[in-house]
């Protein structure tokens, strides 16, 4: 067995991590980074470049740069509504109602996509190891359903990672913990990034991890907080210059830019001074943006933000049974953790001081690393002991869920429940699986469907079908029903008939080995560099510039996305040369 890798595919950064000789090792990006940005940006001949370079892009090229890929994975168009202002390109239904990216009049997936930043980690940690990587752990969000987890073990294996388990990303962060310190300790993993929010109870011994409780919420991350600041920004543009810049996807991405550097800044700094020369021109002139926030103002505007947080980590206490003082440590995972303010409020409500010692960048993919290094047999083993965050059943008769699998059962679990039919000799029983803690099957999701033919005829009543859950390790879910009368039986992934088959997999799978070329894809990614860095300089500084040279660099552009389309080196390369020349025109 080669090296297994662990992968914490964020939101908006990823990390890859593995353990050598027992040290935890973040894996470097190809760029030099610790993270890879969880971004991918397309070029018009349809090429697609990843990371940085990608992120890049994003003022540039907003709707062709696809990026927040986790908050749509694995889930149907209908679930997704309040999340797609939130980005800057179109999501749209697949042909299987899924929520899914289209990007110059082509549909991908969010699995297919966020297969091409596993695959950077992939060939990062090759090209450290001089060795082939096909194994991996892939963390998700404690609160990921089974569709969104099976959408993302099928990125990992349309990136060529047979993915040996989905673990949850505070259980990881919680391994991390084990692997460094030794002994028993109750603790409190708060997890808050740039799209999920999850908060953890467990319990660790140097071989054990167990859950005792978790609770979260799917859509709540740093870019709801970035919302804030945004609409606050249009407010005040708005009544300086009567002019709504909502529809316009490129001037909104420059505001969300400038939003989240606000945050950041404000993390560190009390006032933040925010400042977005020439965001739009019309006919009355050019138009600036200009505005200072406070770290109060700040505050004020995302309060209930962080005040949700907090109640769910109320609620996680509640579920496990426990109260504050019974946690001897907080662990700060996810990059919203840094706000000064939920660090407070999380030390206020614990009563104690936050355990800092953890990079809360990147303990997630080092607790992965540590499971992906017990499952290749290279670290001692640490039990994990995970609960299901949702209570799994079946729709009964009266349009009611009755319950196989409550909430919080730890996994693996499996259940059985008897059914029989409800007309004299029926032949056909419908399984419909649900996902949700209410007694009334519509107010659930629906996680799938199947039906069980041939049941041996019989009275109403008679017949005794048994139908059986079984959540594996990574959380995923299969049901089986089968007569016992017959002895015919069927059986469903429960992911499947709304996620993509073994064939789509196969077929994603081939296409992006097949478009691997890497000298030309490296000599690509460098003329888009070159373009993207142009492009902004062109939005600083061009109306400073004579207009024959700003003419100059558009035609230099124009050329260089031409010579995209090439598949001679040569060409690429003369293009960089081309667009270097140019970016002397500039002014210091
Ligand atoms: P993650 O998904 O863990 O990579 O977290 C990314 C989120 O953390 C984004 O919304 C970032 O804007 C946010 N973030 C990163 N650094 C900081 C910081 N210093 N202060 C506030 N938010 C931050």
């Amino acid at each position: 067995m080669g090296k297994v890798i662990g992968i914490d595919l964020g939101t908006t950064n990823s990390v890859g991590a593995l353990l050598e000789g027992g040290e935890t090792r973040v894996i470097i990006s190809e760029e030099g980074g610790r993270v890879t940005p969880s971004v991918v940006g397309f070029a018009k001949d349809g090429t697609r470049f990843v990371g940085e370079i990608a992120k890049r892009q994003l003022l540039i090229n907003p709707q062709a740069t696809v990026h927040s890929l986790k908050r749509f994975i694995g889930k149907r168009m209908d679930e997704v509504d309040g999340l797609v202002g939130l980005v800057t390109y179109i999501v749209q239904a697949n042909e299987k109602g899924m929520a899914s990216v289209r990007v110059n009049d082509d549909v991908y997936t969010p699995q297919e996509l966020s297969a091409l930043i596993l695959k950077k980690i992939k060939t990062a940690a090759e090209a450290y190891l001089g060795e082939p990587v096909t194994e991996a752990v892939i963390t998700v969000p404690a609160y990921f359903t089974d569709s969104q987890r099976q959408a993302t073990k099928d990125a990992g294996t349309i990136a060529g990672l047979d993915v040996l388990r989905i673990i949850n990303e505070p259980t990881a962060a919680a391994l991390a913990y084990v692997h460094q310190r030794q002994g028993k300790a109750r603790i409190a993993v708060y997890d808050w990034g740039g799209g999920t929010f999850d908060i953890s109870i467990l319990q660790v011994d140097s071989d054990i991890a167990e859950v005792l409780a978790t609770r979260g919420n799917n859509v709540l991350g740093g870019s709801d907080v970035d919302h804030k600041i945004v609409e606050w920004l249009v407010s005040v543009f708005e009544d300086e210059t009567g002019v709504n810049v909502r529809g316009d996807t490129v001037v909104m991405q420059r505001l969300r830019d400038a939003a989240e550097r606000s945050k950041i800044e404000l993390s560190s700094t009390t006032t933040s001074q925010i400042h977005l020369p020439f965001l739009l021109s019309d006919e009355t002139g050019p138009k600036h943006l200009q505005a200072t926030l406070t770290r109060e103002q700040f505050e004020a505007m995302a309060a209930d933000l962080f005040d949700s947080t907090i109640e769910e980590c109320q609620a996680a206490m509640h579920d496990a049974g426990i109260s504050a003082g019974d946690i001897d440590e907080v662990i700060m995972v996810g990059g919203s953790s840094r706000i000064p303010k939920i660090q407070t409020m999380v030390e206020e409500l614990f009563g104690r001081a936050l355990n800092k010692s953890f990079h809360p960048d990147e303990v997630v993919a080092i607790g992965a690393a540590v499971q992906a290094s017990i499952l290749g047999g290279d670290t001692k083993a640490v039990t994990l002991l995970d609960v299901t965050n949702f209570s799994l059943g079946i729709e009964v008769q009266g349009s009611r869920m009755a319950i196989l699998i409550p909430k919080n059962t730890t996994i693996p679990t499996e259940a059985t429940r008897l059914v029989s039919t409800v007309q004299e000799n029926q032949s056909t029983v419908k399984i419909h699986v649900l996902q949700g803690e209410s007694d009334n099957a519509n107010d659930n999701v629906s996680m799938g469907q199947f039906e069980l033919h041939n049941i041996q005829p019989g009275a109403r009543g008679e017949p005794r079908i048994e139908v059986h859950f079984n959540i594996d390790t990574s959380g995923i879910v299969r049901v089986s029903a089968e007569d016992s009368r017959s002895g015919v039986s069927d059986e469903i992934e429960i992911a499947s008939p709304m996620g993509l088959s073994e064939q789509e997999i196969a077929t994603l799978q081939e296409g992006l080995d097949g478009s691997n070329n890497e000298e030309l894809e490296a000599l690509r990614d460098d003329v888009n560099l070159h373009i993207s860095s142009l492009e902004a300089k062109l939005i600083t500084k061009g109306d400073q510039m004579d207009v024959n040279d700003v003419q100059r660099i558009n035609n230099a552009l124009a050329d260089a996305r031409a010579a995209l389309e090439s598949k001679e080196p040569r060409e690429l390369e003369a293009a960089i040369g081309t667009l270097e020349n140019h970016a002397n025109l500039f002014p210091a």
